[in-house]
């Protein structure tokens, strides 16, 4: 079977439906195939910095989400024993005109793909179409996927197809054949969602630790009746890459048991890491990898976003920020100029690579979990004196404000893009349904 559509995405995901929305929202229809045979909530913990809550705000969206979500006020960067090296208040707590958010991504992906279904329409994404390969000729790229669903091939004939189909992209591979597997950092990030107390005021995110050993947790919901708060964890340890990890596998269960013991001297006073690990009902291994960035992704009529284009470490958070900001990017680019795509794909390719390749190395580079390394060598170097802080302001602020300005998340630039008309209202699409226990 084969059939024509002006824009097929691959890969519905946050990149994907995103741009699926966008694109709709400037009028430009499309599709979105997408690999899985059911669409349903999937994953842990994600963070939206306050660029991402923008691109989603100007969707509709923003009402919706503040529901199933934490609005963060600080990141508590803290040392391997627990103390307070820097508490850094984010979004609107920092005077930015956008929130930070803490979330479920299963949360986060249901309200996306609800908002799809509610304005677009059922057809708007077809799941279960997972893509083998692609071919251009002409004006056309033609699709083939296996119909995961129905059994057999499918074929979408498009005018431009757009690559969103995470880290271990099959569009990028019919780019860029033979190109090496993601590079691993050397660590596993051991995730979780436990209910338990509120951690510090309910809304704060902790890093405590170092590189090659540290706990990440934020609570992801308000709290319940009962009043405890569903709180992610992630726990990540260095060591050699066993059987129990894959790119791309977001959904591998190990024994928690064992990623516990390696935590049982993680217990501060303002978080059991521990008992978080043994309460939560699934522990998930992930791979800390990312990609070397390349200074293409796009060709001609095919072009790549997202994680298919610039998978990067966590650290920082920016991973859906970043293919928010390329839905938003390639949705505007198609819509200035939807006679011609390939000149389309050219200018978003302008626009974000060079941004997006930056937030790649500064990440590598450990983004601002830098404050913990030296947090890290100045305790080794000697006790900090009575009232004398553990780093100073101004290496703070050097490493932070950089980050943020790598990232595109600076007040300036936040408030400049505030005032910029929204695509749909504010509404409610039909109530997401929550995941987890
Ligand atoms: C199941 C899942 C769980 C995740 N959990 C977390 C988490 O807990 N915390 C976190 O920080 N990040 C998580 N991520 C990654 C996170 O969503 C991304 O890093 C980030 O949001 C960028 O989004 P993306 O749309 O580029 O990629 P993704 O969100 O990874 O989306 C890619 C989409 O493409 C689909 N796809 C893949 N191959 C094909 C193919 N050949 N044909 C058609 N479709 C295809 C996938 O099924 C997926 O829906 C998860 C990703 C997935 C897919």
């Amino acid at each position: 079977m084969s059939a024509l559509a002006p824009i097929v995405i691959v890969g519905g995901g946050i990149a994907g439906l995103a741009t699926a929305l966008g694109l709709w929202a400037r009028g430009v229809p499309c599709v979105v195939a997408e690999s899985a045979r059911e669409i349903v909530p999937l994953g842990v913990g994600i963070n939206l910095l306050p660029h991402g809550v923008r691109v989603l705000t100007e969707l509709g969206l923003a009402e919706t989400l503040a529901e199933v979500s934490v609005e963060t006020r600080a990141i508590e960067y803290r040392s391997r024993d627990g103390r307070l090296i820097h508490s850094d208040p984010r979004g609107r707590h920092a005077g930015m005109a956008f929130p930070q958010l803490s979330i479920h991504r299963g949360n986060l992906h249901t309200v996306l793909y609800r908002a799809l279904l509610d304005r677009h329409g059922d057809d708007a994404i077809r799941p279960g179409l997972r893509l083998r390969s692609l071919e251009r000729r002409g004006a056309f790229v033609h699709a083939c996927f296996e119909d995961r669903r129905h059994g057999g091939e499918v074929r979408l004939d498009a005018e431009g197809l757009i690559g969103a189909d995470g880290v271990m992209s099959a569009v990028r591979a019919a780019l860029r054949p033979g190109e090496p597997p993601p590079r691993g950092s050397g660590i596993v990030m051991y995730r979780g969602l436990s209910w338990a107390r509120p951690m510090l005021d309910g809304r704060t995110m902790v890093i405590a630790g170092v590189h090659e050993h540290k706990a990440v947790l934020y609570p992801v919901r308000p709290p319940r009746r009962d009043g405890l708060q569903l709180i992610n964890w992630v726990a990540e340890h260095g060591e050699r890459f066993g059987g129990d990890t894959a790119a791309g596998d977001w959904n591998r269960p190990v024994d928690r048991e064992a990623v516990a013991e390696r935590f049982a001297h993680d217990r501060f006073d303002f978080a059991d890491v521990p008992a978080l690990i043994r309460s939560a009902e699934v522990c998930l291994s992930y791979p800390m990898v990312d990609r070397d960035p390349i200074d293409a992704w796009v060709d001609g009529r095919v072009a790549l976003i997202g994680d298919a284009a610039h998978p990067m470490y966590p650290i920082g958070a920016n991973g859906s920020s970043q293919a928010l900001l390329d839905a938003e990017a390639i949705a505007e680019c198609v819509a200035a100029s939807p006679q011609d795509l390939p000149a389309a794909f050219a200018a978003f390719q302008t626009r974000r690579l060079e941004a997006a390749n930056a937030v790649v190395l500064a990440n590598r580079a450990r983004g601002p979990e830098k404050l913990l390394q030296l947090a890290d060598e100045r305790l080794a170097a000697g006790e900090p004196a009575a009232g004398e802080p553990i780093l100073s302001g101004e290496t703070i602020d050097a490493v932070t404000m950089a980050y943020r300005r790598t990232a595109g998340f600076e007040r300036e630039s936040l408030e400049a893009m505030a005032t910029r008309p929204r695509l749909w209202p504010q509404t409610r699409p039909s109530p997401a349904p929550r995941p987890g226990p």
